[in-house]
């Protein structure tokens, strides 16, 4: 199995490309949704017609929080109140919409961080076994 277009559609896969650099989703190939959660099933048309498919990873900034009180993982990556970080709504170029830390931008000043903002996938991140997808400003 180690033709790209073979492996599982599963999360795993998902992870394992994000490994490879590549940040691939899944397009229905009877109506041509895009999703990027890997599944065997389209969500719209339910067909099992579906390939992987790899987006840019550019997208812009559709929402935001960030985050103080935060869970021990973050604590022990020195997030907190004195570091929030920052989770957002991503809306990617190729349509999908998917949730992902944002990097780079001033959490300690959120009014300063804008709706809109191009974002660029930032893989670099992705060293743990189950990363957390994250962007940061192009
Ligand atoms: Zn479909």
């Amino acid at each position: 199995m180690s033709d790209n277009t073979t492996k599982e559609f599963t999360a795993a896969s998902f992870y394992e490309y994000l490994k490879e650099g590549k940040f691939m989703g899944v397009r229905c190939g009877a109506c041509g949704q895009l999703a990027v959660e890997a599944r065997a099933i389209c969500q719209k048309c339910h067909s099992t017609d579906v390939a992987w498919a790899e987006f840019s990873g550019k997208g812009q900034l559709a929402t935001f929080t960030c985050i103080s009180i935060v869970p021990q993982s973050m604590a022990e990556k020195g997030y907190g109140r004195s570091n929030p970080y920052c989770s957002g709504i991503v809306i990617l170029d190729e349509g999908p919409r998917i949730s992902a830390r944002i990097l780079d931008v001033d959490t300690l000043n959120p009014q300063r961080i804008k709706i809109g903002t191009k974002l660029q996938l930032d893989i670099e991140d992705l060293s743990e076994n189950t990363p957390a997808l994250a962007f940061r400003p192009e």
